[in-house]
Parts: structure tokens; C-alpha cells; sequence
């Protein structure tokens, strides 16, 4: 856990303690490990970074990148019927996460509401079974009734998950649901840190109780990707991919060119039109 310039270390045992950062090494994420010197002192320093094996970011409102979280196993992208996604959101995650090279999790929860089919069914609510289709993993959860959380905990099992998704949707609720220690486990940092910690502000690591780390991250209004290569854009449509190799050109961005074998399959419904419809608007607000 970062915040200002300082931030909560745990050593292989478990110890936690309070470090200082220093400009000239960088300010380190959830997740990253560290080098410390002067260890469980007041005035420890955080004096190396290790390299990642792989980050998790959004953009800011220019659009430039700021990392998350870093050397996580899977992305848990949370969606709900209530706030509805927005159109594309799924697909900028996807997008995200596939660029980390690792799987994401597609949660839908207060899926109570589900069951009476009262939400857009051309929305990604309506879509769940096409996403499995592709071959996203997709659990289902309530946190106020069935089919409750249940489901979650084994996915997550001796991994290191991020929860993602926007406000709203029930990531604290969920986080309350997993972590039966939740008080003892945020009083903990407190106590570290000296100060309240502020859940809804700061990206955490939890322990869970079957072994595995969960972070929750601050829930954000509107998940915006960073400028990116039309490739790795293109990459995050993984349904595309046994067609590309078709495309006359190799730097095909699959808009219009003559040629293109993924235009040609979205033509003839070999991919499906609202993800190659979705792809096209993300390129289009990715210039
Ligand atoms: P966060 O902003 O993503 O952390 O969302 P919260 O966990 O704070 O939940 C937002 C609101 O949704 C709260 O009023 C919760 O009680 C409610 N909520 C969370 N999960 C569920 C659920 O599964 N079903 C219903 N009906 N409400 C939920
Ligand atoms: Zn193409």
C-alpha cells in the first residue's frame, strides 16, 4: 500500500512496516517487491524496485499511463446490472488486461437482478454467455442474495488478483465478503501507517483466507485505455486473432484496407459485429 511518499512494506514472514520512498528510486505500486534498507526501522527506505513481470493501468484525462498495480496473476473486472457498463467498457479492460499477457475474470455481480431479465440485453449483461464463448472465465455473485459469493473464492485461490470496475458496482461489498479479517486486516495497516486508511482512495493488498493476495483498487467513473499501438489494441480481441494472419498487410489495422482478413470475417460473421463495431470506436478514440 502506497500513500504521499511512504508506503507499507511485508517482509517474507508477514512483518509489515512503514518505509520511506525516495525520488531517485521511483514510488512503488501494490504488488511490486522491494529491496529495503535500515529494515524495520522508522527510517527504512525503499532502495530498489524489482523488475516487474507485468503491470496494470489506466489513463489519466491525458490519456498517459499510470500503473495500478504491479506482478499480478489475473484481473477480476467487476460489472453489475446497477451502475449499467457502458458501452465498450468490458472491451477496454479486456483490452488492458490482455496487454499484461495474463487472464482476466469476467465478475458480474448483484446478478439477483439478473433473474428477471430487467437490463439491456444488447449491453454486456446480456452477452455473458458470448464472453464464455470466447473464453472468458465468468462468475456470477450477489452480495445481497443468490447466488451469493460463493463462487469467487476459489478462483482466487493462491493467486494475486486485482479487483477493477467502477464505482459503484460492489468491490468493497465483495472485499467485506471475501475476507472475513477485513477489520483486523485494515486496523493492522493503520496502526503502520498511523492514520485511517482510506478504502475508498488507496489501492490495498489483502491476505485471503485460502492463501492467494486480493487488491482492491479505488473504483473509477470511466475506465479510459492509454494510447497504444494499434496492434496491441487489436491484440485485446483475442476472436480476431485466427484471422489477421490473412490481412494483405502486416500493419493492417483491420479499418478498411483491401484485403483484410478480420473485416472480411466480421462480413461474414465469423467474428461477431458488435465486437469488431466495439473495436473499431476503441481505435477511433485511441488517435
Ligand atoms: P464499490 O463502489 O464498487 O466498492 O461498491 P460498494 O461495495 O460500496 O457497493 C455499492 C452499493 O451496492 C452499496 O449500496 C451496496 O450495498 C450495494 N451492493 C453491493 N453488492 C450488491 C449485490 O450483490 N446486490 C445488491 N442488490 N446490492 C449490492
Ligand atoms: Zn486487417
Amino acid at each position: 500500500m502506497s500513500y504521499g511518499s511512504r508506503g507499507i512494506v511485508e517482509t517474507a514472514n508477514g512483518d509489515r512496516f512503514n518505509c520511506q520512498y525516495r525520488r531517485s528510486v521511483g514510488r512503488p505500486v501494490c504488488g511490486d517487491i522491494v529491496t529495503v534498507k535500515d529494515g524495520g526501522t522508522e527510517s527504512a527506505v525503499v532502495s530498489t524496485i524489482l523488475p516487474r513481470s507485468n503491470e496494470f493501468m489506466r489513463a489519466n484525462a491525458q490519456q498517459k499511463k499510470l500503473v495500478i498495480a504491479a506482478n499480478l496473476d489475473q484481473v477480476m473486472v467487476v460489472i453489475a446490472p446497477e451502475p449499467a457498463p457502458s458501452r465498450d467498457l468490458v472491451e477496454r479492460y479486456l483490452v488492458a488486461v490482455h496487454s499484461l499477457g495474463i487472464e482476466p475474470v469476467l465478475v458480474v455481480n448483484k446478478a439477483e437482478f439478473l433473474e428477471g431479465g430487467a437490463y439491456d440485453q444488447s449491453s454486456s449483461l446480456g452477452r455473458l454467455g458470448e464472453y464464455e464463448e470466447l473464453g472468458y472465465r465468468v462468475v456470477q455473485t450477489s452480495c445481497k442474495g443468490s447466488p451469493g459469493t460463493s463462487s469467487l473464492a476459489p478462483e482466487l485461490e493462491d493467486k494475486t488478483s486485482i479487483l477493477v470496475g467502477q464505482s459503484g458496482v460492489g468491490k468493497s461489498s465483495l472485499v467485506n465478503a471475501l475476507l472475513p479479517d477485513l477489520e483486523l486486516q485494515t486496523g493492522a495497516l493503520s496502526r503502520v501507517t498511523g492514520k485511517g486508511t482510506h478504502t475508498t482512495t488507496t489501492t490495498i493488498m489483502y491476505t485471503l483466507p485460502c492463501s492467494g493476495r486480493l487488491i482492491d483498487s479505488p473504483g473509477v467513473w470511466e475506465y479510459g485505455l492509454w494510447q497504444m499501438e494499434q496492434r496491441d489494441l487489436a491484440a485485446g480481441f483475442r476472436d480476431f486473432a485466427p484471422y489477421d494472419e490473412s490481412c494483405r498487410f502486416n500493419d493492417c489495422s483491420h479499418r478498411g484496407e483491401p484485403g483484410c482478413g478480420v473485416r472480411a470475417a466480421a462480413e461474414s460473421g465469423l467474428i461477431r459485429n458488435w465486437r469488431y463495431d466495439s473495436y473499431l470506436r476503441l481505435l477511433e478514440q485511441n488517435r
